[in-house]
């Protein structure tokens, strides 16, 4: 076999969106993306000059950067309008933009001004992200895939974090609710749920940097000799968007070690 045909692109002309691209595991699959032949990688954040630097990175002819906040709906819908009209159309969206509780919040001490906040960006603007781009898709008779990120906290309980913990299940119902209602445009929605991966969003909630939490985090792992980094969570993103996954719609595919297996 040629080394060519080893290394085949999976996302060839692929118009794609990352939100949540400037840092992390957006980030890190953007850059897997590009790799893979994509048209252009439009990477939607609000940390301007972080994304800017990624742009750069990845290089200003693969990959271009738009402010957005995922909570405004109307800014999410300007910027799928934006990457249709300059680049003719969306055939992915990772819709991945998160952020992690502000406290320990527990059911008795539950505030909910942080818990508002958390679902704004966790749970509305991720609907925000589906429901536009799967408009854009219909509009554009193309039968996309969209990728959102839940997290194993999708699946099981915990003694701290309520807010996000509920705001992942709702990534689930998302996921398999729009999958069943876009099916019928050959469109894909599937969800990718990691374990703990030492993102800034990891290290800040626990306050250690990223070595500590690959070690802490390698122990817990039911899968010994390998540390969970977001290069895992990427290549899962990846199959889910390419058409190596062309059958699969609704699934939420586990990236953990075996953790939820238990
Ligand atoms: P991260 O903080 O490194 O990256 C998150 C990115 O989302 C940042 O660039 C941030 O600016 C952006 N963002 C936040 N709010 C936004 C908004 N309102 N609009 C647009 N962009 C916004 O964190 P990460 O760990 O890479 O998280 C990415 C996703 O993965 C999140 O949905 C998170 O819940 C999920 N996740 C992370 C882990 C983990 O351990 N790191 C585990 C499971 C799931």
């Amino acid at each position: 076999m040629t080394e060519s045909v080893l290394c085949k692109k999976k996302l060839e002309g692929k118009v794609v969106i990352v939100t949540g691209g400037a840092s992390g595991i957006g980030e890190t699959t953007a850059h897997l993306f590009a790799s893979h032949g994509a048209r252009m990688v439009v990477i939607a954040d609000i940390q301007d000059e972080l994304a800017q630097s990624v742009v750069e990175s990845i290089g200003l002819n693969l990959a271009c950067y738009i402010h957005c906040d995922v909570t405004d709906e109307e800014q999410v819908k300007a910027m799928v309008e934006w990457t249709v009209q300059n680049y003719g159309k969306l055939d992915i969206m990772f819709s991945n933009a998160g952020i992690f509780s502000r406290s320990n919040q527990t059911i008795v001490d539950l505030d909910f001004s942080a818990f508002d906040q958390l679902f704004a960006t966790n749970v509305r603007g991720m609907a925000a992200c589906v429901k536009h781009a799967a408009n854009a898709m219909v509009k554009g008779h193309v039968r996309g895939s969209i990728v959102c990120t839940a997290s194993v906290a999708a699946s099981c309980g915990d003694k701290k974090h309520i807010d996000y913990f509920m705001s992942k299940h709702a990534v689930l119902g998302l996921v398999r609710s729009a999958s069943q209602q876009l099916g019928e445009h050959g469109i894909r929605v599937n969800c990718v749920s990691p374990y703990v991966v030492a993102t800034p969003m990891a290290c800040h909630a626990l306050g250690m940097d990223a070595e500590q939490v690959g070690k802490l985090y390698e122990e817990r792992l039911v899968l010994k000799g390998v540390v969970l980094k977001a290069k895992h969570v990427a290549d899962a993103v990846l199959f889910l968007a390419s058409d190596d996954s062309e059958c699969v719609t609704g699934h939420n595919l586990v990236v953990d070690g075996g953790v939820l297996a238990k």
